[in-house]
């Protein structure tokens, strides 16, 4: 089964990518995670990838899609996957459409006025990935796996303004998109821990899908 993940920047995507990933036995693909993950080895799509994301803008779609095509061939995929943050515009889904077939798209509906605060007190691990708001932090500097806590670049107020307007410009016509395809399966995402969303997903996917 191929899932997409949709939502704004802070809906809890990521989160939720981690754990539906590891019900299904499904390998998560993150875009935003290949980027900085060449943005650290200083590769040539990292460089490229580090302008437009420094300023909350895209990666070009040639770049993107072709590395989400060929991620697609690697032998984890054979039985599906999980996207998280890709397609993230029409001409992405297009794309997407001529090399894989989606059965379903998780998408997390959630009020902007929650994402500011979210995004800009985010705090990461560099090991696993696990994030934190600040704000529950009590100065703790270290995830429970031990690996230091790190601000994304990308997470303070100009640059998630511009992310923001980005999702509600480019990447929010793909619910009508997916809808149309009787593909969408829509979830509020809340202040609640993820965990509790995360119930509701596994209840829908599991009806739909089986285990
Ligand atoms: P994320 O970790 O999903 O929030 O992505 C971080 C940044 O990586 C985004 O703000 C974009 O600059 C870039 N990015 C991630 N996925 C895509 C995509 N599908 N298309 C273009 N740029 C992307």
């Amino acid at each position: 089964m191929n899932l997409i993940l949709l939502g704004a920047p802070g809906a809890g995507k990521g989160t939720q990518a981690k754990m539906i990933a590891q019900r299904y036995h499904l390998p998560h693909i993150s875009t935003g995670d290949i980027f900085r993950e060449n943005i650290r080895k200083e590769t040539e799509i990292g460089l490229l990838a580090k302008s437009y994301i420094d300023k909350g803008q895209l990666v070009p779609d040639e770049v993107t899609c072709a590395i989400v095509k060929d991620r697609l061939t690697w032998d984890d995929c054979k039985n599906g996957c999980l996207l998280d943050g890709f397609p993230r515009n029409l001409y992405q889904a297009e794309e997407l459409d001529k090399f894989a077939k989606i059965d379903g798209v998780v998408n997390i509906n959630i009020d902007f006025k929650l994402l500011m605060d979210r995004l800009c007190g985010r705090r990461v691990c560099k090991e696993c990935g696990e994030s934190y708001h600040v704000s529950t932090l009590n100065g703790q500097t270290t995830c429970h796996c031990g690996g230091e806590l790190y601000q994304r670049k990308d997470d303070n107020p100009e640059t998630v303004k511009s992310r923001l307007d980005v999702y509600s410009a480019q990447t929010a016509p793909l619910i009508d998109y997916y809808t149309k395809k009787g593909v969408i399966l829509n979830f509020t995402g809340t202040e609640a821990p993820a965990e509790v969303l995360f119930e509701e997903v596994k209840k829908v996917l599991d009806e739909k899908f089986g285990k």
